[in-house]
């Protein structure tokens, strides 16, 4: 695509505007939200957009592709390291600690929606800037809530439309059982360390789990017979994660078990699950999250298990769009006016009919052709023009046409607001 000269400012890469119509999809993405979540008890909050970049850091890991490469980080004023969030689940922690909230009766449960910024190298559907709609349970250690949890972000992708959708959930364990596979995985990693990417060489060392995460293909194939870290859960993550697998079998979800699926962040614990789309191609994650019981208490509050999710709302955005109707509100109805008078009475005509709920436009130049102010109103699909002018005023009646089928007629000025709220609004 060539770039237009004259245009002298553009976004930074991976970052972009979202106009109209499109802004209609995502408003329906985030009142669908409110309105399925709240149902299920959960709240919203609005963390900050910065925090300080120790919190992400230990939250998220320090082997994570998103602390090693990923974060916007800069100094403030004060010489404090600052970061962009990259996900909200550190933020909703903190604040879950800071402001004591485990002291109100649990489960307490949060839902948030905003952009998030990772430096990402961008593609379809992978941004620098990009928005998540997140939930966060905390408070309830039992399986129950897992379930419940994943059933309602079914029924809330459900809600907006989605289909075929697949669910993959995987348990990695908890502080017990992991070390225990972790030198399993070390064990069938070291006669694979040649074929390893130099990433996965590292995360060898560091953090192997990691490297069944990694997305280069050599390294997809070097750990294909990689032991399962379900076969190696202790008693009470084999309890909790057959116990999830039968109620959400109750719940009438499918899934599929994924062994490999460790997710990207290092405070999982037990319970992690990702939602996929086949309509996406290579960015088919639309929705992931899992269990995170030891993170409230690595921050200082008292052991707190936790589950959450969040969705991307760029992906879920393309698979709305690529069915439905990006349409807007419509335009109700545009005040055509020919005169000073007229256009003075289609101010307050405007105005009152705005008062009831109706999206009205009007013509603000009295000098201009009925004919140009016809096509405007066309170009902007009204349901309905008002015509009125210097004839109109003097006669006290109001001309409409519905623009649908050009049936015209007229009404009594003093009539208008009246007929115009009762018996045409009913029929559009
Ligand atoms: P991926 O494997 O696609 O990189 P992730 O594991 O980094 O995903 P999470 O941090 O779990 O993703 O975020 C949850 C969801 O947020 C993802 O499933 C995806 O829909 C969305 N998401 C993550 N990163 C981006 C991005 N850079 N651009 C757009 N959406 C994103
Ligand atoms: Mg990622």
């Amino acid at each position: 695509m060539r770039k237009d000269k004259r245009v002298k400012y553009r976004t930074p890469k991976g970052v972009q505007d979202i106009l109209p119509p499109e802004v209609s999809v995502w408003q329906k993405i985030e009142n669908v939200a409110r309105r399925v979540f709240s149902v299920y008890g959960y709240q919203e909050i609005r963390p900050p957009i910065i925090e300080f970049t120790e919190l992400f850091v230990r939250g998220i890991g320090e082997e994570t592709d998103i602390v090693e490469k990923e974060m916007y980080t800069f100094q403030d004023r004060a010489g404090r390291s600052i970061t962009l969030r990259p996900e909200g689940t550190a933020s909703v922690v903190r604040a879950y600690i800071q402001h004591h909230l485990y002291n109100l009766p649990s489960p307490q449960r949060f839902y948030y929606m905003g952009p998030m910024f990772r430096y990402e190298r961008p593609q379809k559907g992978r941004y620098r800037q990009f928005h998540q709609i997140g939930v966060e349970c905390f408070g309830e250690d039992t399986p129950r809530v897992d379930a419940e949890l994943m059933h309602m972000l079914f029924r809330y992708l459900e809600a907006i439309g989605l289909r075929d959708l697949s669910f993959e959930i995987n348990s990695i364990g908890c502080r017990q059982c992991r070390p225990r596979y972790r030198e399993k995985l070390l064990q069938f990693l070291s006669s694979k360390r040649e074929q390893l990417c130099t990433d996965c060489l590292r995360r060898y060392s560091r953090n192997p789990l990691r490297v069944l995460d990694c997305k280069v293909p050599e390294c997809i194939e070097a750990t294909k017979g990689a032991p399962a870290v379900t076969e190696y859960l202790c008693a009470n993550c084999q309890e909790h994660f057959g116990s999830l697998k039968r109620y959400l079998e109750q719940l009438g979800l499918t899934f599929r078990v994924n062994p490999r699926m460790v997710r990207g962040l290092d405070y999982y614990t037990r319970t992690t699950f990702e939602v996929l789309s086949s309509e996406l191609g290579a960015q088919n994650a639309v929705a992931a999250g899992g269990r995170y019981d030891d993170l409230v208490e690595e921050f200082g509050g008292p052991p707190t298990p936790a589950i959450g999710f969040a969705v991307g709302v760029e992906r879920l955005a393309t698979l709305i769009m690529e069915r439905a109707d990006t349409e807007g509100p419509r335009l109700f109805g545009y005040f055509a006016t020919l005169g000073e008078r007229a256009t003075e009475e289609a101010m307050g005509l405007a105005s009152r009919l705005r008062d009831r709920g109706l999206w009205v436009e009007m013509n603000y130049r009295p000098e201009a052709s009925l004919k140009s102010q016809l096509r405007k109103a066309n170009r902007m699909k009204a349901m309905y023009v008002f015509i009125l002018g210097e004839e109109e005023i003097q006669k006290g009646v109001i001309r409409y046409k519905r623009m649908d089928d050009g049936f015209q007629s007229e009404v009594k000025l003093s009539d208008f607001v009246a007929f115009i709220t009762g018996s045409m609004v009913q029929e559009s």
